[in-house]
């Protein structure tokens, strides 16, 4: 479960870092609005942001993101606790406000309210061609038959299927895996590509040189459980 922290206060971000990664998730931190933008080139299940930050307010980011068509869940922290800011927030595409000071208990009942309004927790089956995909489970079926897969490849066929029929980067694919370079991804890939096969599976892995990898599927689309 991957969490995107945006916040400038280093010593709040860090004591948040550090609470979720001990509830198991994995936390990634933004400490201004343009490095929140480079690290939404990787999706996460839930974003927490502060508005006021140095380069701009967290909630344009908001905005920017639902116009985009991503609807990733998203709670605001602000000191600015006021009834008319968390209207506005709201109304931004936030799903969800909390004022400064917060109880590191209340940020994560409140994470785990959105994860779970989100579908997050109870995980999501991802569908491309005869393919699908159960992320709470870990488990892969080609037309219904369970097929065995090893953790790398699964989560590399997961971050394919999510984004079924866009090119997804090499730099996304790797990010945290063992490291090993480019060759371990390839090696990778190249067993999924195989195991995928052998099991009958009418989905292709195609490579776009030097840019990384997509998934050639026109009906993929990902379905709620
Ligand atoms: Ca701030």
């Amino acid at each position: 479960m991957k969490i995107l922290v945006i916040e400038d206060e280093k010593a709040l971000a860090g004591l948040i870092e550090q609470t979720l990664q001990k509830s198991g998730y994995g936390v990634t931190l933004a400490g201004s609005v343009a490095e929140a933008r480079e690290k939404l080139a990787q999706p996460f299940e839930a974003i927490i942001s502060d508005r006021r930050l140095p380069d701009g307010d967290g909630l344009d980011l908001v905005a920017e993101l639902r116009a985009a068509n991503n609807a990733t869940p998203v709670l605001m922290l602000t000191a600015m606790g006021l009834p008319q800011e968390r209207v506005k927030g709201l109304d931004a595409g936030a799903d969800d406000y909390l004022p400064k000071p917060f109880s590191l208990y209340e940020l994560q009942a409140r994470l785990r309210a959105l994860l779970r309004r989100s579908g997050g927790p109870q995980g999501v089956k991802l569908a491309s061609g005869n393919v699908t995909l159960d992320t709470l489970h870990g488990t892969v079926q080609v037309d219904g038959k369970t097929v065995p897969m090893g953790k790398r490849e699964l989560s590399l066929l997961t971050e394919l299927m999510r984004r079924a029929g866009q090119v997804v980067s090499k730099d996304v694919l790797e990010h945290g895996a063992p490291s090993g370079g480019r060759n371990a991804l390839e090696v990778a890939l190249h067993r999924l590509r195989k195991n995928l096969a052998d099991h009958g599976a009418d989905i292709e892995i195609a490579t776009v040189r030097g840019v990384g990898y997509w998934i050639v599927d026109e009906n993929a689309a990902p379905a709620a459980q």
